[in-house]
């Protein structure tokens, strides 16, 4: 044997069997509650062209600057493994003219992202979202209405969580209002972090974002962008409030609140859990109506969110999956290479008929394929032997109250079914 490449790559990692359940819990509730909201699921390319993200997210984030896995492939073309997914949604949406004809469009999708970030708990460099964009529409309720099909699949989940909202103006105040912040960042410039200096420069209102101590107390008195923001920007923030308290959500207004990416404008918010520790946010959304736009086409407002599932996964208890593991309704034993085949031929024509059935490759005693069907906790063992073979009956046992009866091969399938139909009432 030669080297063992037996290792993930860091940041990275395999969800096995036993995880897996409660992946596919929260993805098939997201499938239905989204369902319900009129959103219709949408799959893009995990790579896309590099400038898609460049120039949506911004030259000045993180991401962009320092977490994408960005490479040249064999066309000599820069490519890019999707940090996000809002760019390549709206990207599927202007190829596809979805916009034609006006109205409203409402998307999700389901998948796996990718950023070079530093490996922390629920942090991954191969994370995965569930995410949400309604495009067509700047009215407020749409806004609200975003916001609450997130919270209703994380209380259907079963988790508390707490609801986050800032406006960050528009281009038409943002401008002014990033002018006095870069003033009042200049106060104190040789006080700050080398990032903040920068971007008190390059791109001000991320400094909100800065976890350096010694720069949270100049950070706690700049001034707000909520309190700068146009006519139409506060009356879009005050209607979308109006919104949310008319669907009984409640909601913390986070001045600080300003996002990791560009493209957002007006209403920005969080949802966040303090049960994951530093890295507190399970959702991350906001309206973007200017990035159709900056991605050459026509003006189209939209606005979206993010959930991480990896870290909704952390907060699932491990019981939850357990009636989504997958078992054996009928776990077939044999004696010898005779009966195997039959035990295959059995299993094929159950199975053909919607039932889960399982044998061992590696069967040795009767005792050790017992010892199996148990552990995998199989519904029935049915044993054939050379006697069962010969008489075309067999036993049967029920592993649930050890009941043991004979039956021939259609009484199995009949009794089966019974018990399936019993099961989905
Ligand atoms: P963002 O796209 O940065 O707004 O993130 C939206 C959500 O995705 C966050 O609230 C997290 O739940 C999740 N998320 C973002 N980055 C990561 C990561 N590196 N690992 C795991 N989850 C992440």
């Amino acid at each position: 044997m030669g080297e063992l490449l037996a290792n993930t790559l860091p940041g990275m990692r395999d969800l096995l069997p036993e995880e897996i359940a409660r992946w596919q819990s929260a993805e098939d509730r997201a499938r239905r509650i989204f369902a319900r909201y009129g959103f219709l699921e949408i799959r893009t390319p995990v790579i896309e062209a590099t400038e898609l993200f460049a120039r949506s997210i911004g030259a000045e984030t993180d991401i962009v600057g320092k977490e994408m896995y960005t490479f040249r492939d064999q066309s000599d073309r820069s490519v890019t493994l999707r940090p996000e997914a809002t760019a390549s949604v709206v990207r599927a949406y202007l190829q596809n003219t979805m916009y034609r004809g006006g109205g409203v469009t409402k998307l999700y999708y389901i998948g796996p992202m990718f950023r070079h970030e530093k490996k922390q708990k629920g942090r991954w460099r191969q994370f995965y979202q569930i995410g949400a964009e309604t495009l067509g529409t700047d009215h407020p309720a749409a806004d609200a209405e975003m916001i609450e099909t997130a919270l209703r699949f994380l209380e259907s989940m079963g988790i508390k969580a707490e609801l986050l909202i800032n406006s960050v103006g528009c281009a038409d105040c943002r401008p002014q209002y990033m002018d006095l912040l870069r003033q009042e960042l200049r106060k104190h410039l040789p006080a700050l972090c080398e990032d903040c200096r920068r971007r008190a420069e390059t791109n001000s209102l991320r400094v909100f974002d800065c976890k350096v101590e010694s720069c949270q107390p100049y950070i706690q008195k700049l001034p707000f962008i909520a309190d700068h923001l146009c006519g139409d920007c506060a009356e879009h923030f005050s209607s979308m409030k109006s919104c949310l308290q008319e669907a009984g959500i409640a909601y913390e207004f986070a001045p600080r609140l300003v996002r990791g990416l560009d493209y957002y404008v007006r209403t920005a918010f969080e949802i966040v859990s303090g049960e994951l520790g530093s890295q507190n946010a399970l959702v991350g959304g906001g309206r973007y109506d200017g990035l159709s736009e900056v991605l050459g086409g026509p003006r189209v407002p939209g606005l979206g969110f993010a959930l991480g599932l990896d870290r909704l996964v952390m907060l699932l208890p491990e019981d939850q999956s357990s009636g989504w593991q997958w078992k054996p309704e009928l776990f077939l034993a044999y004696m010898g290479e005779p009966a195997f085949r039959k035990a295959q031929d059995i299993a094929r024509g159950l199975r053909q008929r919607g039932h889960a059935c399982y044998y061992d490759f590696l069967a040795g005693s009767l005792k050790s394929q017992l010892r199996l069907a148990n552990k995998l906790r199989a519904e029935h063992v049915l044993i054939i032997g050379k006697d069962e073979l010969e008489r075309d009956r067999y036993s049967i046992k029920s592993l649930k109250d050890s009941r043991q009866w004979e039956v021939t091969l259609s009484e199995l399938e009949s009794y089966l079914q019974a018990q399936a139909k019993g099961r989905a009432v």
